[in-house]
């Protein structure tokens, strides 16, 4: 079973033990926080900042939270990328993905360009970390940007994100291969305007991000850089994440209208109850074009459904 670690300060851990309120356990190991087990994931929190995803959905569930290293503009050692100082200030094209740890809906990647003049405006239009924003004010505020500024959008549904992880295919790999895409997308759609950097929230090793795409006819290096917690660090990064958070939305609707059941957002036990209502009105295989598969939501709610 994989194993991912995250950073995290002692706010965010209290974020987190709050989010997992309704699967927290009581049988802490020395040094521990809290110990939460939501579906297909054990999450030990510590006292030192560290937190622990294990089981087949703990790369889905640390993703939302941030990825398995503290941000590398902040610890510009071992050799990690620095960020150039005033990077805040470049004209940037950011990538952000929303998605995967939720079991229902695709993965959406996009790359959104937000040059320098336009810095003002996201600010007036409300862009910011769209972990602190609501659904409502990110329907508007992405309503907004999709008018105002270049992106490009990529929605991996999931009849095609269940094929390629059944050939053995990561999360990892497939984020890759779609943000490399998004941006490559959008920058033959700015051409002859180029960014002067090309910020991707990080969510693995830069090593990493290239082997997995190093097939690819096409891989874009110029310019690129990688960090976590991106969306603090250019609002091109939080103008993407609000227009794929939008997108992913969209596509929660039309899975609802589908299915005749309210589709929940995450990986907890009310995703489980909604996917068992859908097996008995629709089928498993209605179920799973819906649904990236692996995850351990399937077997509960088949469970479920044979009740
Ligand atoms: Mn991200």
């Amino acid at each position: 079973m994989a194993n991912n670690v995250i950073q995290a300060n002692k706010e965010m851990i209290e974020k987190m033990k709050h989010h997992y309120g309704n699967v927290l356990t009581d049988k802490l190991p020395p040094g521990a926080v809290f110990v939460a087990k939501p579906s297909g994931c054990t999450i030990t929190a510590y006292k030192s900042g560290k937190v622990l995803f294990q089981g087949s959905n703990g790369e889905g569930e640390a993703s939302q939270w941030g990825t398995s290293e503290p941000p590398k503009v902040k610890s510009p050692s071992k050799g990690t990328m620095t960020l150039p100082e005033n990077f805040a200030d470049w004209s940037v094209i950011g990538s952000d993905e929303v998605g995967t740890g939720d079991f229902f809906g695709p993965i959406t990647v996009v790359s959104a360009y937000v040059k320098k003049e336009h810095i003002p405006l996201m600010k007036e239009l409300g862009v910011k970390d769209s972990k602190n924003l609501s659904d409502p004010q990110i329907i508007n505020i992405a309503r907004d940007l999709i008018a105002a500024i270049p992106y490009s959008l990529l929605i991996l549904h999931n009849p095609k994100y269940n094929a390629m992880q059944e050939k053995g295919m990561t999360q990892g790999k497939m984020k890759a291969l779609l943000h490399n895409q998004a941006i490559l997308n959008l920058l033959d759609k700015m051409a002859p305007e180029l960014p002067e950097g090309i910020l991707i929230d990080q969510f693995v090793e830069k090593n990493t991000y290239y082997k997995h795409i190093s097939a690819q006819k096409k891989i874009q290096r110029d310019r690129v850089y990688f960090s976590t917690k991106g969306e603090s660090i250019h609002l091109a990064v939080a103008a993407a994440s609000i227009i794929a958070r939008y997108a992913f939305l969209k596509e929660m609707d039309k899975l609802s209208a589908k299915a005749g059941v309210e589709i929940p957002k995450g990986a907890g036990k009310h995703v489980d109850i909604a996917a068992a209502k859908i097996i008995k009105r629709r089928g498993i295989e209605e179920l799973k074009s819906m649904t990236k598969w692996h995850f351990a939501n399937s077997e509960k709610a088949m469970k479920l459904a044979r009740k």
